[in-house]
Formats: C-alpha cells, structure tokens, sequence
C-alpha cells in the first residue's frame, strides 16, 4: 500500500475534524487510533429501556459553536436545549436558586489588565465584605471553577478564564444543549465523511514513537496484540490529549518524540493542566424526584422541573437530570478533589458514593434508591491511559501555552487536540474541532 501524505495520531473530534478536511482536500490520510473505537472523550453509550443516548464523555454543545451548529444543519440533526429548573442545597434545606447569576457577579470582577494570578488568590482578595450573601456567592463560584473547569482552584489562571468568558459570550455558550442521539451522532458524521472520502481509520493502533528529523516522518505503533507497525508520511499531525502527551514516554499509550520535542514545547506541557473529573450516570425505574417536595419549598413546588442540583457535598456536588426529556436518568458530576478520591476505585464504590450523595440530597435513604436503580454507567478518564484526565485548562502564567503548543515543527510535525484551542473554547468538543481545522489549514499551506 502506497505511504499517506499523512498520518493523523488520534481519532477525537480534532483528530476526525482534521481529517475531513485534508482528505476533502485531496491528501492521502491514514488515522492512528489506540483504542477500539473512534471519538475519544465523546463516548456514547445506549440506554436499551429508555432508548436514550448515555454520555460517558462530553454531553453538552455549550452555546451556538458553528463548528458543530453548521454540521448539525446540514446533516438535518435536532438539538434541544437544555431547560429546567436549580436547585441548590443550603443548609441543609433544598431551595430553587439561581447560582448561575450569582456567580456571574464574583466571575465579571476577574480582571485580565492585571498581572495573572489563581482563580484561588483572586478569591482571597475580592469581595472581601462581611456579606453573608457575597461570602455565599463566592463559595458557589469556587465550586462553579472546580466543577465546569475541573480545575484546581489554587492553580487556573485568571486570564484564560476571562478568555473563555469572553468566547463564551459571542457564542452564548452559557445555554446548553444536547443533540437527537447525543455526541455519537457527530462522530457518525464525521466516520461517513472519513468513508466518502477513502480515508483508512486504524482503530487498536497504539502510537509508541514519533521519529521527526528526517525527511519521512516515522511512526511506531502496536496493535492490541502487541505485534510492531511502522507508519511513514511526509507530515504528522498529534491530536493526542494534554494528559497523553505529558505521560512519561515509557507510559501505557503515551508517546516518545524522537528527538525529544524542543525545550519550549515541553516547558508548555508544564503550564496546562488536566482537569479531573467522574461522571456517574444513574437510570432509575421512574423519575421519583417528580413528586418530591422539599421541605422549605411551598406546597405546590415539586422537583419536576429540576434541571441542576447543585450542593458542595463531598463526593457528587452536581447533579442534573435528562430535561426536557423525561428520561429516568440523572447523572452526578464528581470534579477535581472529588474525582481524584473516586479515580482508581471500584465501579461499586463510585455508585455507592453517588447514591449516598444523592439520598441524602433528596433525603431518601440509600437503601430505597438502590430498589429504585436500574443501571449505571461511568468511565474513569483519570486512568485511561489515553486520556489521562477529563480535559485541559490553563495554569497561572500560561498565557501562551496552547499557542505554543500548538505551533508545527520542523514543517513535518503539527498539532491539535482541545488542549492547542487559543480562542478560549479549550476543553470542549468545538474547540477541539476547531484546532483539528486549524492544524489542516496550517498543512494544506506548507503543500500550496
Ligand atoms: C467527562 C467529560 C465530560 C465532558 N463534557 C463536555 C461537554 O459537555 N461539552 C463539551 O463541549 N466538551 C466536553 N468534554 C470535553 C470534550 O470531550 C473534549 O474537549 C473533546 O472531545 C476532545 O477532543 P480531542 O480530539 O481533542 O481529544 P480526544 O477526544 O481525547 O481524542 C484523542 C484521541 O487520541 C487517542 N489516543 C491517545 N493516545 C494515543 C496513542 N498513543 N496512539 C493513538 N491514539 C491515541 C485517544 O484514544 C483519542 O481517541 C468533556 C470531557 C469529559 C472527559
């Protein structure tokens, strides 16, 4: 078989993204992928009784991204947005609240004109009001940091974050949707698009080695069965997540550049971090919550509407339910220190947390909602060996860093992956495909 004029390493939405567009622009492409499937942190799973789409990875378009709206238009894809009540926990007491807003009032006092510091300092020293209601507010925006960004209070930089508010707000990424079939139905687009378009997807291909230096670039790699390939092209495009490409070389999945990657891309790999996170996804036999009334609550007020619930419990401080479908399905979100405790435990363990969590929420014993469970579904990111964490965010004094990152090397190497995103959208599926555009224009450029 003649060599690609490109191999691809990674089929994630920037990995498939990149793709479609190289092969549309008449390239030969070859995609590496370590595991047995295509879309990387998007993992649908099905749900057999309530025939509903199950997201291990990411769930949600954050806003009207045209990177996924156009395709979604094109291909006639409906997608609802995601409508319901909060809820939150106060002491003790479950209330219908609008944390959202409250913490959009802490977050539009981040400031980007001063020097960068944490998202940790910065709460240390704004709003330093003896203010019941401004203390409350702080510590909502903390848990909304730790839990949207995953990221560890103490370390995410102030700057990216008014990047992401800003990005966020021409694309009114504050309104979440979901599509008919969830996040596999993109993938399904992209596959068919990848098909039409005679690219070869080598799934179970796990890339071992990048040789860099000479004028073919070479790729090693080893299929489930640990039997050796060897891969040449003209050019390389790594869509590998921050995670992966931070692993020691001689990790499971990571990788070894040879020569080693110049020291100003590595020094980058210090400035990103990954966000941790456990998603935990309960299908209960119905949805028992419609007819519960919280105790301070009026009469009539019912949890039917719940869309959030929102706490600062130990183990799952967020939860949401399917709305507007009336699917039986919750989903507990369990980031930073939360999920570092779960990563690595039980399967049973995760659950037990989760419904310990949620019972006491609800104020249900754990005993009557493990009657009322049906199935879970999780996935440990923090130890997939190909993920290495849930998605990136950006450390204090790394406002370059996914520029960085992101810039190809020596004309033959080229990168992108959620973690390269400069336009503040990292750590989102859209952002994801954007980098994969980016990084196809950058080689369709070195070819003209
Ligand atoms: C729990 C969770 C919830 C999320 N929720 C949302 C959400 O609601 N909305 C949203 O927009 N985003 C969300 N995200 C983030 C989103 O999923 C990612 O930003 C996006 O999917 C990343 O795409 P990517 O192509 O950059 O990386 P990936 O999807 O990780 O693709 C990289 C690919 O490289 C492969 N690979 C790794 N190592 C090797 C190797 N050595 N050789 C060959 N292949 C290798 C991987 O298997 C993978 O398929 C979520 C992520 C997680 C984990």
């Amino acid at each position: 078989m003649p060599n690609p004029d490109i191999i691809i390493l990674g089929a994630g939405a920037a990995g498939l993204s990149a793709g479609v567009e190289l092969a549309q622009a008449g390239l030969k492409v070859t995609i590496l992928e370590a595991r047995d499937r295509i879309g990387g942190r998007i993992f649908t799973k099905h749900d057999p009784v309530c025939d509903a789409p199950l997201e291990l990875g990411a769930e949600f378009i954050h806003g009207r991204p045209p990177e996924i709206w156009t395709l979604l238009r094109k291909h006639h894809i409906r997608a609802r947005e995601a409508k319901g009540e909060q809820w939150c926990a106060q002491e003790g007491e479950l209330c219908k609240c609008d944390c959202f807003s409250k913490v959009e009032k802490i977050l539009e006092k981040l400031d980007d004109r001063r020097p960068d510091q944490s998202f940790l300092e910065f709460l240390q020293r704004c709003c330093l009001e003896n203010d019941p209601k401004l203390q409350e507010a702080k510590a909502w925006a903390r848990s909304y940091v730790t839990g949207f960004h995953a990221a560890d209070p103490a370390l995410i930089s102030v700057h990216s974050l008014v990047k992401g508010s800003r990005a966020d707000e021409k694309i009114d990424g504050d309104r979440p949707f979901r599509m008919k079939g969830g996040y596999q139905t993109l993938i399904e687009i992209f596959r068919r698009q990848l098909d039409e378009a005679d690219v070869s997807i080598e799934v179970n291909m796990c890339a071992q080695s990048v040789r860099w230096d000479q004028a073919e670039v070479q790729v090693t790699a080893r299929d489930e069965a640990n039997e050796a390939f060897t891969f040449t092209a003209p050019q390389v495009l790594i869509t590998l997540p921050l995670g992966v490409l931070q692993a020691d070389p001689d990790d499971d999945g990571a990788l070894r550049f040879i020569p080693e990657l110049p020291p100003a891309k590595l020094q980058t790999l210090d400035q990103l971090a990954m966000g941790k996170v456990i998603r935990l996804n309960l299908r209960f036999r119905e949805r028992f919550w419609e007819n519960l009334r919280p105790s301070h609550s009026t009469k009539s007020k019912t949890l039917s509407r719940m869309q959030f619930l929102l706490s600062h419990e130990d183990w799952f401080p967020s939860w949401w339910t399917a709305l507007p479908e009336k699917w039986p399905i919750i989903t507990g979100w369990a980031p930073f220190h939360c999920g570092e405790r779960l990563s690595g435990q039980s399967e049973s363990l995760v659950v037990e947390k989760g419904l310990e969590t949620l019972g006491k929420l609800l104020r249900i014993g754990k005993r009557e909602l493990e009657d009322l469970l049906q199935a879970s579904y999780t996935h440990d990111w923090q130890t997939d060996p190909f993920s290495r964490g849930a998605y990136s965010y950006v450390k204090v004094g790394g406002d370059r860093a996914q520029s960085v990152l992101a810039a190809p090397l020596n004309n033959n190497l080229f990168f992108a992956g959620e973690a390269t995103d400069v336009s503040g959208h990292h750590g989102t599926v859209h952002g994801a495909i954007t980098t994969g555009k980016r990084a196809a224009g950058e080689i369709l450029k070195t070819r003209n």
